[in-house]
């Protein structure tokens, strides 16, 4: 691995060609292949990944079950492998600059670190990599359990419970596909309508014949032993045995730099339901505000470890596109600047003169 320091265009250290906000599995990618590719890139991370309270993440290729702390860990010395300045702290303003250089959008952000408050950078681009905020139902002891026996995703964390007695907790619409995901990995699964709309006369007749207890009535809080959940309380007294919990949460975009930037976020409906937001860009991960780009569960909230490290790969590929191609405008200008003085402080005309009054007639090789 080289550990040659990438080209930096500026004298001035805190001029890269990209911030990348945010150091997940999105972040990371994207500012390795950015680096890889001779780009300055500083990346700014607050540690606070969506899975940290995960034992292990799962469905990632080549790193089954690796500690999110670990896998960020080797993501973080990866990156710093190729000169990607890693920063701890909290990325806290942006703006986009009034008067861009020629040549394309310029920005600054301003970080907070322990060190160095206030510290602001200008960037050629920016990356938005800040990932999403699961907002839980109001139950008691249920945030507490987050991560670990309450879970969203039967992908990510189902095989774990596998044959466990689960409990789906109803928040909208979207809770009797949850049911149907986990009923597939447990043949005990009991529906808890809890504030989800009720269901419809074929979803009733699905769970009857899947063998799914629907229980109507509001849960009021998570009941454990011995630091593992072992039930669910009802406000009308009644308490199910239960060892995990299913859960659709909001998913809610971090809106860290939006709103500096011109950018706003958009919902996003699942099940006809507004099920949170998200930070909308085209195909390739660009928003709406020319110089920014997005990748990761900020612009995808569904997206997994392994696709939001994709997202952030094609990002900062897509970015150091960008970047060459303006790259190459500002050398071709220069080009033809240097070539259009050439041409008028050296004309011809100027030359014929010139070769006459030094060579007189040698001028063409030979002595007549
Ligand atoms: C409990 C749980 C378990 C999961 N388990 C799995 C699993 O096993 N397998 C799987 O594939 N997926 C799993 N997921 C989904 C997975 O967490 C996401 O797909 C993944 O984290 C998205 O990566 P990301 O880089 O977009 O965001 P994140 O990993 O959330 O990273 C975003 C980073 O940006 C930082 N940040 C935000 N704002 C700022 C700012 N202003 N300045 C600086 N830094 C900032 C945050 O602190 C965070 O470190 C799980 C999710 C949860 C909730």
């Amino acid at each position: 691995m080289s550990t040659t320091r990438a080209p930096v265009r500026s004298s001035n250290e805190d001029e890269v060609d990209v911030v990348v906000v945010g150091g997940g599995s999105a972040g990371l990618s994207a500012a390795k292949i950015l680096a890889r590719s001779r780009r300055s890139v500083l990346l700014i991370d607050a540690g606070h990944g969506r899975n940290a309270p995960a034992g292990g993440v799962h469905n990632y290729l080549y790193a089954e079950g690796t500690a999110p702390a670990t896998l960020l860990e080797i993501g973080r010395s990866e990156a710093h492998a190729y000169d990607v300045e890693v920063v701890e702290g909290t990325a806290t303003a942006a703006a986009v600059l009034t008067d861009p250089r020629p040549g394309g959008p310029r920005f600054t952000v301003t970080l907070s670190t322990g060190d160095e408050p206030g510290r602001t950078v200008e960037a050629r681009r920016v990356v938005l990599a800040t990932g999403l905020v699961d907002v839980l139902p109001d139950v008691a002891g249920l945030a507490q359990r987050w991560g670990r026996d309450v879970l969203h995703c039967p992908f990510c964390h189902g095989w774990e419970v596998r044959d466990q007695a689960v409990g789906v907790l109803g928040t909208n619409p979207m809770a009797l596909h949850q049911v149907m995901l986990f009923r597939q990995l447990t043949d005990d699964v009991v529906y808890f309508q809890h504030t989800a709309p009720d269901p419809g006369d074929d979803q009733v007749e699905q769970l009857a014949a899947l063998g799914v207890e629907w229980v109507v009535g509001q849960v009021t809080a998570v009941q454990t032993t011995d630091d593992a959940l072992t039930g669910l309380q009802m406000a009308d007294g009644r308490v199910f045995a239960r060892q995990a919990v299913a859960v659709s949460t909001g998913l809610e975009a971090r809106t860290d730099l939006l709103a500096d930037l011109g950018l706003d976020t958009t919902d996003l409906e699942l099940g006809g339901v507004v099920a949170g937001h998200y930070l909308p860009t085209d195909p390739a991960g660009l928003t709406a505000t020319a110089g920014v780009w997005a990748a990761g569960n900020v612009a995808a909230p569904m997206a997994q470890v392994i696709t939001s490290a994709a997202a952030g790969s094609g990002v900062g590929a897509a970015v150091h596109m960008e970047l060459m191609g303006e790259d190459i405008e500002v050398a071709v200008a220069a080009l033809r600047a240097r070539r259009e003085s050439q041409a008028s402080s050296f004309s011809a005309a100027t030359e014929a003169e010139v070769c006459e009054r030094v060579l007189g007639d040698r001028r063409h090789g030979a002595a007549l």
